[in-house]
């Protein structure tokens, strides 16, 4: 079976078409800059070891333009990897906000479009595109099942102890403010690995996904317990444009200072924070170029961006009474050695011995980089939320 899965924001659709007999996938890409002038398809075949690339430019004025393009191209006779849409036999969505509804992955119907029209409010920015990707998915892959994999859907057994905010009651009850969380399918990805490499189903599990947005979960035996991020995506840890955690008194104050509206105190927290407003620089790979030059703030930067990953570590072996397992995934936590150091420097109550030389010769798939005696595993395991949304996607649609 083919399953596409489609990544829908508000002016871009990533996808992907996977062989599920393999796991692989056949192609992959991304529709950017819809809507503006010139639009971009890039598109990607990996078909019998031989690798074909390529990028076209012109105006794509909506989802549907985008997505019946990637439709031919997937067809297509020089480039294609399968010979008619129909042999795509569903498409797996990445919805970002399941709010309470959803706990798991559905199948798509009127209904749960509806449900996830109503919660909107509570991510304005994500389930509206996500929303359009579905629709227009329906439109070019007609004979398709469409399947909805809920980014919140894995925190949603986190107990209530942990994921209500004490403000008056009836701001949950009528509004539904509350901790959600995010990147649930990566952080169930990862756990599931950790878990199956420890050989411990009970085993309590600390994933860290450092990419450019950041959280942490802790998974106890398989369930989700807590994780860093809230009712939106701004909270827990620093993150590439994001502050992550900071007091909400300075919400107030900035608006009472500076005369900051809602609006532009969103940008400041959401867009200009985090590593951008600590060191100038959002890609790690940029702020490593400084660390290199001496450059101060850098240092401070990665030295806060480890230190707020070294308190959710505490607070969520506090939480599960242990720790058995360290998962560091995502962009910077599956590449950056530095970061992985000193989030592991001093803690060795916990178990936690980091290991330089095993850090070094990194391997495919879950590598271990403390010391042999170490008592807490400390692991690197690159995530793939596309392989994770179509596996979810394959067991509701088989
Ligand atoms: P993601 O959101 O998982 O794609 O991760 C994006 C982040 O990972 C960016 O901040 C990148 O700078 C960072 N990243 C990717 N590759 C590397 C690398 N080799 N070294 C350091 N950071 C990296």
């Amino acid at each position: 079976m083919n399953i596409l899965v489609i990544n829908a924001g508000s002016s871009s659709i990533k996808y992907q078409l996977i062989d599920m007999d393999t796991e692989l996938p056949l192609a992959s890409g991304l529709v950017e800059r819809i809507g503006l002038e010139e639009g971009v398809v890039k598109y990607k075949t990996f078909v019998n070891g031989e690798k074909k690339e390529l990028k076209e430019t012109f105006p794509i004025p909506n989802h549907t333009v985008g997505l019946k393009r990637v439709a031919e191209l997937l067809t297509d006779e020089k480039v294609g990897v399968i010979s008619d849409p129909s042999e795509i036999q569903a498409v797996g969505h990445r919805l970002v906000h399941g709010g309470e509804a959803f706990t798991k992955t559905v199948e798509i119907t009127e209904a749960v479009k509806a449900k996830v029209k109503e919660l909107f409010p509570l991510a304005p920015l994500h389930n509206p595109a996500n929303l359009i990707g579905v629709e227009v998915a329906e439109t070019v892959f007609p004979n398709a099942k469409q399947v909805g994999v809920f980014d919140t859907a894995f925190h949603q057994t986190i107990p209530e102890k942990a994921f209500r905010y004490a403000i008056p009651v009836e701001f949950y009850k009528e509004m539904g403010i509350r901790k959600y969380g995010f990147h649930g399918t990566s952080h169930k990805f990862v756990s599931e690995q950790a878990a199956e490499y420890l050989g411990k189903e009970d085993a309590k599990i600390i994933t860290i996904h450092l990419g450019n947005g950041a959280s942490m979960a802790a998974v106890n035996g398989g369930v989700c317990v807590d994780t860093t991020m809230g009712m939106g995506p701004l909270c827990g840890l620093i993150m590439g444009t994001r502050s992550g955690d900071i007091d909400p008194a300075i919400i107030f104050f900035l608006a009472e200072q500076k005369g900051y509206s809602v609006n532009e105190i969103s940008s400041l927290l959401n867009k200009e924070s985090g590593m951008k407003g600590l060191t100038g620089q959002t890609d790690m790979r940029d702020v490593e170029k400084l660390l290199d030059e001496g450059d101060e703030n850098a240092i401070l930067a990665c030295d806060m961006y480890a230190y707020r990953i070294k308190q959710f570590i505490g607070s969520y072996a506090a939480v599960m009474n242990g720790v058995d397992a360290l998962v560091f995934t995502a962009g910077i936590g599956e590449n950056k050695t530095s970061i992985r150091k000193l989030v592991c420097q001093d803690m060795g109550y916990l178990g936690i011995e980091w290991d330089e030389e095993k850090d070094k010769n990194r391997t495919d798939g879950v590598h271990e980089i403390n010391t042999d005696n170490a008592k807490t595993k400390v692991l690197i395991i690159p995530t793939n939320e596309e392989l994770e949304i179509a596996r979810q996607t394959l067991e509701v649609v088989k």
